[in-house]
């Protein structure tokens, strides 16, 4: 019981050491806990040490954790933060807080068009591909200025900000060149759009979360350091 406590807590201390380091304040960095391959006690273990934040990556998964979870736990916020299929759209909008992964502009059309006649707007970030393996993500800026574009055709899907996953490589200035070009495209997008909510930075996994705050992350994604190894 005591590991994700134990966990939460050297997560929040290094968080709080490299942002009075960088002259950041640590309350602007929220701790998303990424619970696939997780279960249910885990996730109790998460809130109880204060975290309000999950990622899930996949409908399926989410559709059979969370419904419960939110009943017991209302404050609960779920984003989904992987590769989202239209066909699976519906199903994500019945669960999902925020959509982290638009990486495609079918997508949104999908989203807009699904949360016509909502009463809430959605929350969706853009991802932008900035070298990780998988390709997922718009290639460049020019892609997501269109991107936006089509969001803000949409009268119920807001903008919260930008999201990336830097490369799996132990070269660290790699890794720090994939969060400035992530920067960089927000800073852009804020000249382009400057009536648009960019305030939200996702980026920052479990081995390299330092150097996304260093680089000026605000939403830091979180699994193994906090849940220990994921066994599919
Ligand atoms: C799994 C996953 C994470 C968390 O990765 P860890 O290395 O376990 O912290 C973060 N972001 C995305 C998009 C993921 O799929």
């Amino acid at each position: 019981m005591m590991a994700i406590a134990e966990a939460l807590r050297r997560l929040y201390e290094r968080i709080h050491e490299v942002c009075i380091r960088v002259g950041r304040d640590p309350g602007e960095v929220r701790l998303m806990a990424v619970s696939k391959f997780h279960e249910r006690d885990a996730l109790e273990e998460a809130w109880q040490g204060g975290i309000r934040l999950f990622g899930e990556n996949r409908v399926q998964e989410a559709g059979r954790k969370f419904p419960g979870f939110k009943q017991d736990h209302p404050r609960t916020e779920l984003h989904m933060i992987g590769s989202l299929q239209r066909n699976k759209a519906k199903a994500a909008l019945a669960l999902f807080d925020c959509i982290q992964s638009v990486d495609r502009d079918e997508l949104i059309t999908e989203l807009g068009t699904l949360t016509l006649k909502r009463e809430q707007p959605l929350m969706v970030l853009l991802e932008l591909h900035t070298g990780e393996a998988s390709k997922a993500g718009y290639p460049d800026v020019e892609h997501l200025f269109r991107a936006t574009e089509r969001v803000l055709s949409f009268p119920n899907l807001t903008i919260g900000g930008l999201m990336t996953m830097a490369p799996f490589t132990e070269d660290k200035e790699l890794i720090r060149g994939s969060f400035r070009s992530l920067v960089s495209a927000r800073d852009q997008l804020r000249i382009r759009f400057p009536g648009c909510d960019w305030s939200c930075l996702s980026m920052g996994m479990s081995n390299d979360f330092e150097i996304a705050l260093e680089e000026g992350a605000t939403l830091l994604r979180i699994g193994t350091a906090l849940f220990g190894e994921r066994r599919p």
